[in-house]
């Protein structure tokens, strides 16, 4: 049951518009389907085998986030079904998973991830990568990819006003993005906010948090 009061408890401490992902990553299906019975269908994991595997025997109104780092190799298993990929930080990945939407025929929802820690060893853009990446005349030819906005992770540190400010850089590239290059109402998610700081995020503008151990409880083996 504490799977079902941690879910209310935090549904409670949030605005309602702010999008919840249980991250299930490493978790049995049974913790998720017990928090599927409270109420959640939003899931994001990391490895793309454990999110096929779970995806074949869950639910189908369950909504799949990809969270984790990407290979474009494995983009083929996940994209007859993915929600919304949060992880993308290349062009070529982005060429592939158009390529594996138009064989499904389907458009993927994707979110550009930043590099917004001091932590070197975290994934990411910068912004004057990023903005090669959208005025690169590839990128523009890509039909079935939908670019709905940004994600990042903030340092791992007590320091409150660290994580404040790389979440106040996050929003800035955001808003840089929507306003000057990626116009248009699909532009809108701030994926930002993990267990240990989603409330900063949230004051700092997240739109969209992902929450494992404080759902599901610690996890034994790390996810990274
Ligand atoms: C594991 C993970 C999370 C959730 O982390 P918790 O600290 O357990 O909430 C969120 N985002 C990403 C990208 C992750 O890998």
């Amino acid at each position: 049951m504490a799977i079902q009061e941690n879910l209310a408890r935090i549904k409670n401490s949030i605005p309602s518009s702010t999008k919840l992902v249980a991250v299930s990553k490493t978790k049995p299906e049974a913790d998720l389907m017990e928090a599927y019975h409270a109420g959640q269908r939003i899931f994001g994991e990391n490895k793309v085998q454990e999110l096929v595997a779970k995806q074949e025997s869950l639910p189908k109104d369950i909504e799949w986030h990809f969270i984790g780092h990407l290979q474009s190799n494995k983009v083929k298993y996940i994209a007859p079904f993915v929600d919304l990929i949060h992880g993308v930080d290349s062009l070529k990945l982005l060429v592939e998973i158009n390529k594996q939407a138009l064989k499904n025929n389907r458009i993927i929802n994707c979110l550009l991830q930043f590099h917004i820690a001091s932590e070197q060893a975290k994934f990411g853009l910068t912004m004057s990568e990023a903005m090669n990446l959208i005025n690169d005349p590839i990128y523009k030819t890509l039909q079935n990819i939908r670019l709905v906005g940004v994600m990042g992770m903030a340092t791992y540190t007590d320091d409150e006003n660290q994580i404040r400010s790389e979440f106040k850089t996050l929003r800035s590239f955001f808003d840089t993005l929507k306003n000057e290059h990626l116009q248009g109402n699909s532009f809108e998610e701030i994926s930002m906010g993990m267990s240990a700081d989603y409330k900063i995020a949230i004051q700092e503008g997240s739109t969209m948090i992902r929450l494992g151990s404080s759902i599901f409880g610690a996890r034994f083996k790390s996810p990274f």
